[in-house]
This record gives structure tokens, sequence and C-alpha cells, in this order.
């Protein structure tokens, strides 16, 4: 078997589509989609990560506010221009990137955004939402993966999804998610014993632990759906999953690449959410 590939650049160019029709319907209204990026310190990954959302906003439609803090901003600074931010009608959706200087309690800020701002779905707010089934964001990637497996027609009622991976902003709400669509859900984690024991009765299987060949063609059941979320550098320095593309690409029916996969699917949804909180305004 050679797998289909989910190609998430042509999926997101889909959605972002749609997105900038939406976004020009609810300028006819009066409101343009608003986004402020909060980045502090000079990380230099942060800082493309930022400016690739800045630029998404723009080629969507979307108005964005980039807010850049120096690395010795006082948590109690960066809490009043969340506040402000919560407070600015102009603006629908707030993302401070992550990582935060050690100086400040992530968690903290994180909460201090209100609920219907929290586009990128960190909130315990938006995670208990998820976690009830009702209305709030979804975390981007997760959100982005769902979508992946959506365009493929793929029904995941009844089917055995093993996640891999269990942090809050990926593996654990990946997990909600698929049990939301009636998946029998197994999330794995470091202290799993036997991973390949999981992955092998896997019918879809996501891969989010930032290791490369965490799974291997021998891990995975002839026919499953496997999505990479893992972002590393293989010996030559290139982006490359968590997964062994070329072995598991020979067993799997569908599977996600890295580049081109889960990475722009992610910066799509939240341009999904931050025009979501604009139409719910
Ligand atoms: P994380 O917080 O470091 O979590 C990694 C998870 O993997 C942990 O739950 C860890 O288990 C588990 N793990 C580690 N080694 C393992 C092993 N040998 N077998 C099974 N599980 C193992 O990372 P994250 O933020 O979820 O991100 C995961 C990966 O996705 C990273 O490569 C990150 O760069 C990538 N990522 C990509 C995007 C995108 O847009 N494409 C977005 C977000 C993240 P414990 O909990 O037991 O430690």
């Amino acid at each position: 078997m050679t797998a289909q590939l989910i190609n998430g650049n042509e999926l997101s160019t889909q959605l972002r589509a749609d997105v900038a029709r939406r976004a020009a319907a609810l300028k006819v209204k009066g409101i343009t989609p608003g986004l402020a990026v909060v980045l502090v310190g000079d990380n230099p990954a942060s800082q493309v990560y930022v400016r690739n959302k800045v630029k998404a906003c723009a080629d969507s439609g979307l108005h964005s506010v980039m807010e850049k803090h120096p690395a010795d901003m006082s948590e109690a600074a960066l809490l009043a221009l969340v506040e402000k931010l919560n407070n600015d009608p102009t603006i629908h959706g707030i993302l401070v990137q992550l990582p935060l200087p050690v100086h400040m309690d992530a968690q903290k800020v994180i909460e201090a955004i209100a609920p219907e701002k929290d586009v990128d779905g960190f909130h315990v707010a938006s995670a208990g939402a998820l976690m009830v089934g009702r209305p709030g964001f979804w975390p981007c990637t997760p959100y982005g993966c769902m979508k992946m497996l959506e365009s493929i027609g793929y029904s995941l009622k009844g089917k055995h999804a093993v996640v891999i991976g269990r942090s809050n902003i990926v593996g654990k709400p990946m997990a909600l998610m698929l049990l939301q669509q009636n998946a029998t859900v197994t999330i794995c984690h470091s202290g799993t014993k036997d991973l390949k024991a999981q992955t092998l009765q896997a019918d879809v299987i996501v891969a989010a632990v930032g290791k490369r060949n965490v799974l291997t063609a021998d891990m995975v059941k002839p026919g499953a759906v496997v999505i990479d979320v893992g972002m590393n550098r293989n010996d030559e320095g290139k982006l490359c999953g968590d997964v062994d593309f070329d072995g598991v690409s020979k067993v799997a029916s569908y599977i996600t690449p890295v580049p081109g996969g889960v990475g722009p699917m992610t910066i799509t949804m939240l341009l999904v959410n931050t025009l979501e909180a604009a139409e719910r305004v």
C-alpha cells in the first residue's frame, strides 16, 4: 500500500479562502475581525511564528496588532496589556506567544485573557468547554488535525484512535476531540509500557511527541490513518515529524507530511477561531 497524502497546504488554502469570504461579509456589517499577537522577549522561533500569524491575518483580510515587548517586561505590565486588549472592541482574539520569560506565570497570563477572545483555546474555560462538549475555542493544532480527518471524509465512529503525547495544547485536547466524534481513544505518553502494542491496534494514530521516528512502519496496522504533529530536525537540519514517513507511508492508507501537513493547519485554525470570535460578537 502507498498512503495518500493529506496535504495541509492545500486544505489551508481552501479554508483560508472561506475565512476571507466570511471576513468580507462581516466587514459589510462594519466589523473587521481583529487578532492581537503578544510577543515578550526575542526568542527567534517565536518571532518567526508571530510574523507568520500576522501575515496570515493580512492575507485573509483580518486586522492584526502586534504587541512586541522586551524580555524584562513585568508580569503586571503584561497582565495590564491583556486587560486592555480584553476591553478593545477592535480585537476579537488575543494570542500570547509561548514560551514567556521564566519570571512570568504563563498559565496566569493565559487565564487573564477573556474566554471569548481565547482564540488559542488554552484558557481553562476553553479546556473545560471542550471536555463537557460546550461551545468554546478549540486549540488550533488538534482542531487542524480534526479538519484533516474531515477532509478525507473519515468517520471516527467506532474507530480506535491512539494519541501519542498528552500535552495540554495537543495530546489531551486531541483525545477529547476524537472522543467527541465517537472514536475509542487511547492516550500514550512517556510512561506507556509497550507503545507498539497500542499503536498496532489503532485505526487512527496521532503522533504529538517531538521525537523523530517515534512511529515506524512495524508499529502501524495496514490501512491506518497517520497524523504527524511533531516538528523536529533531521541529521541534515531539515524539518521532519515524529513519524518515519518513508516507512509508514508504505503501510498507512493516509498520512500527513512534515512539512506541509499539520503546521499550516495550525495557523489556519487560528484564523478560523478569530473569525468565529468576531462572528459571535
Ligand atoms: P510536549 O508538551 O513536550 O509533550 C510531548 C508528549 O510526548 C508528552 O506527553 C510526553 O509524555 C510524550 N512522550 C515523550 N516521549 C515519548 C515516548 N518515547 N513515547 C510516547 N510518548 C512520549 O510537546 P507538545 O507541545 O505536545 O508538542 C509535541 C510535538 O508537536 C512537538 O514536536 C511540537 O514541536 C509539535 N507541535 C507542532 C505544532 C504544529 O503546528 N505542527 C503545534 C504544536 C506542537 P509525558 O507527558 O509522559 O512527558
